[in-house]
């Protein structure tokens, strides 16, 4: 990816998790966002955030099911740097879900700016798509991934 498009990213993440504490909603950390179909719901990314994702090099195995997260272990993110947008703003509390939707539409619609800026198309999709496209993990640890579309 583009370091220019990657800092501008991860700018918008920085606005959100800004925004995100300023409410402070409540998390009890029973890690039911991230087991999708156990709680109903299915994380949809762009192809972004899939790459800064992707480009942590976390283990996993493929194929991945719609199910869940691969990288939830004991109901902690062992992601949590590189998540991406849906996994910063969804929250169970009830006192906050009004604000998610005005914040993910926010948050979208500046990557949209940025894939019409760079030229790079915009794709979305749930999250197993894209870690089923991406090349098999590596065995080493250290290993990067990526998808091919951006460069
Ligand atoms: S990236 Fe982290 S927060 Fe997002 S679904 Fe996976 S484990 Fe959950």
């Amino acid at each position: 990816m583009n370091a220019e498009l990657r800092e501008r990213l991860r700018t918008i993440y920085a606005e959100v998790d800004a925004a995100i504490a300023g409410a402070a909603p409540k998390c009890d950390a029973s890690g039911r966002c991230c087991r999708f179909t156990e709680y109903g719901h299915t994380l949809f990314l762009s192809l972004f955030e899939a790459e800064i994702l992707l480009e942590a090099g976390l283990p996993y195995e493929q194929p991945v099911t719609r199910d869940g997260c691969p990288f939830q272990i004991d109901n902690r993110c062992t992601a949590r740097a590189h998540r991406p947008l849906g996994c910063r703003i969804y929250f169970c509390d009830p006192a906050f879900q009004d604000q998610q939707g005005p914040l993910t539409e926010a948050a979208i619609a500046k990557m949209k700016s940025l894939a019409d800026e760079f030229g790079t198309g915009w794709r979305y999709a749930p999250l197993h798509v894209f870690l089923n496209e991406a090349e098999p993990p590596a065995p080493a640890p250290s290993s990067r991934r990526s998808l091919p579309l951006l460069a």
